[in-house]
């Protein structure tokens, strides 16, 4: 999967695959991460990249030209077709049903914001999708898009060294994840349940999936209302 990354500070962005999951699928040729700085898309001396908005007010707002120019030159970096993504508050909440459908995309550009945002004609006359991390405000687009490319890449074909643990996650069935316990067994006498050392992989699948129930049950009860339980889950529930 190709991200080009359109951003005042690209190379922060692209810093995302210098470690961990990331890093893995770049190098593995899986990810790749090209940045685009608006500001080498001006003609003034001051790189001027926003200007006063109109109407007054406080702050600044992104123009579009050199956005513009970055976007396009990102689009002909490569022949295939890309979807451009602004980063926004005022985007859709990012969840894992949106990450995995990105993730079967071949190319996404990201559009990073400064200041109080992008002149709105920008976005009509180049963005297709916008996508908030978060009802909070940011100081700018690059930690989302480091947010969102982090998801992407861990659900890209051969990055996970099991793609069974992404498909366990939290939100990819609809349910929370299962608590985890690594050794020791015992800590602070806190014991790892006991069904976890039993070797029975029914009885440990059973036990997972009812805690899934459980923890999603009480912490996020919206989720468990758009699922439709199956009679196993029912009779786990009821156990
Ligand atoms: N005035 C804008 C508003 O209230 O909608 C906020 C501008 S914010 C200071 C600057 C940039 O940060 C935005 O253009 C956007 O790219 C990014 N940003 C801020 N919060 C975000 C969020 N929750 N999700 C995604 N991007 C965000």
């Amino acid at each position: 999967m190709r991200f080009d990354v359109v951003s005042l500070f690209p190379g922060w962005v692209a810093s995302v695959a210098d470690w961990g999951i990331t890093g893995r699928a770049r190098d593995r040729g899986l990810l790749s991460l090209h940045g685009w700085d608006p500001r080498d898309y001006t003609h003034d001396r001051h790189r001027t990249v926003d200007d006063r908005p109109y109407g007054g007010g406080p702050g600044m707002v992104m123009k579009v030209d050199p956005l513009r120019q970055a976007i396009q030159a990102a689009r002909h970096a490569d022949p295939r077709p890309a979807r451009v993504i602004y980063l926004s508050p005022q985007g859709r909440p990012l969840d894992q049903a949106g990450v995995q459908r990105l993730a079967t995309l071949p190319r996404v550009i990201l559009l990073a914001g400064r200041y109080e945002g992008i002149d709105e004609r920008l976005i009509q006359l180049e963005v297709d999708e916008e996508w908030s991390i978060g009802d909070y405000v940011l100081s700018g687009g690059e930690l989302a898009a480091m947010v969102l490319i982090d998801a992407c890449a861990r659900l890209l074909p051969g990055v996970l060294g099991d793609a069974l643990s992404a498909a366990q996650d939290s939100f990819s069935q609809g349910l929370l994840d299962c608590p985890h316990y690594t050794r020791p067994e015992v800590v602070d006498g806190l014991a790892v349940p006991e069904v976890l050392l039993s070797g029975d992989h029914g009885r440990i699948t059973g036990w997972r999936r009812k805690q899934a129930l459980g923890r999603t049950w009480e912490r996020r009860p919206d989720l468990l209302a758009q699922q439709e339980l199956s009679e196993a889950d029912c009779r786990l529930l009821e156990e």
